[in-house]
Parts: structure tokens; sequence; C-alpha cells
């Protein structure tokens, strides 16, 4: 897939979104990211995945791991097509990522960690961790979408099925608000203005 039709897909799937949108940050947005849409089609996620793949089909990945939620879905079609274990790490009532279930990683195994959307990359920085302290072998990072802009490092390759930056404004700089444009407020139903 070409950067282009993923982008499609992207929108044919409402994965992604253009219009007026009230971020969690409280900041606004022309454009919405949600990959939760795209992970409820099987055949479009695998399609997106396998572009992905392509960078780690050779690095001989045994273990796939991401944290949940957004990383599950990942893990497991990305196992699938490399043929490896898929796995990942939850939070604890302490809010620590943790391997839980019973899942765990052998010394020197190859592990890839996948996550659906890289933002300050937190959350895998914290699985990097995990699988650190298991002294697992970390070949590479893989996520659906980079909204980082190629700022975040891994200390291991990153690949990305999207590079996307997404502009937002505070609300008295907002052209949208400017406009007169009713703003969304993602997750809910209702147009605000
Ligand atoms: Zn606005």
């Amino acid at each position: 897939m070409t950067d282009d039709e993923i982008l499609k897909l992207f929108y044919e799937t409402d994965v992604l979104k253009t219009g007026h949108f009230l971020l969690t940050s409280g900041r606004h947005s022309n454009k919405y990211l949600q990959c939760a849409q795209l992970l409820q089609y099987p055949k479009a996620t695998e399609q997106v995945v396998k572009k992905l793949a392509e960078n780690v089909k050779d690095l001989g990945i045994q273990t796939v791991i991401g944290p949940a939620m957004g990383g599950i879905i990942v893990s497991y079609e990305m196992a699938r097509q490399l043929d490896a274990r898929a796995i990942f790490t939850e939070r604890g009532e302490d809010g620590k990522m943790a391997l839980r279930r019973g899942f765990t990683i052998k010394p020197g195994e190859k592990v890839l960690v996948v996550e659906d959307v890289v933002t300050t990359g937190g959350s895998v920085k914290e699985v990097i961790s995990v699988v650190k302290e298991l002294k697992g072998d970390i070949a590479a990072v893989a996520a659906l979408v980079d909204r980082s802009g190629g700022k975040v490092d891994f200390g291991v390759p990153a690949y990305y099925a999207l590079n996307l930056e997404v502009e937002s404004y505070l609300p008295e700089e907002c052209p949208l608000c400017k406009e007169n444009i009713p703003i969304e407020k993602p997750g809910s139903r209702k147009k605000q203005q």
C-alpha cells in the first residue's frame, strides 16, 4: 500500500476525520484520529499491518508485544503475519505497565514492540523497559501511525504505516472558530456551538 492508499483507507474507515474538533487537551483541530475505527475491520487492519510487516519480516521476530488496549490487536495481527507469538502488557491498579496472565519473555528472545499510535511514545517506552527487565532482545518498534513528526527515539529502528502530524490550535487562535464552524467533541455525537 502506498501512503496515499493508506490515507484513503483511513478516511474511508473513519480512522481520520476532518472537521472542527475539541481535543482532550482543550485545543482545537481540523483533524481527528481514532485507530480503533480501523481495528474493527480485520481485512483493512491486515492490509495496514502488512505494510509494517514488510520492514521487519527478516528480523527473526519470535514475539510481538504491545500495550493494552491499542496494541493488542496490532500485536495479534502482526504475530499472525510473522508467524510469531503475540502478547500484551497492561496497567495494574498501581498504574504500572506489566506482563500479566502468565505471559513472559525468555532472555535473548527476539521481540518486536507494536502500538497503534505513537504521540509521545510513553507507552512504547514502558513496554520496552518491561522487555529489557526480562532480558528480551528488542529488534524494532512498529506502529500504525506516527504523530510525533519523527521526534520520538526508541533506541531501535521504528517503522510506521503512516506519518501524520495533526495541527492543533489554542481556542482563541483557532481559524475554524473564526469561521463559526460548529465544534465537535469526538466520542460524543453532539455538535457543540
Ligand atoms: Zn476552534
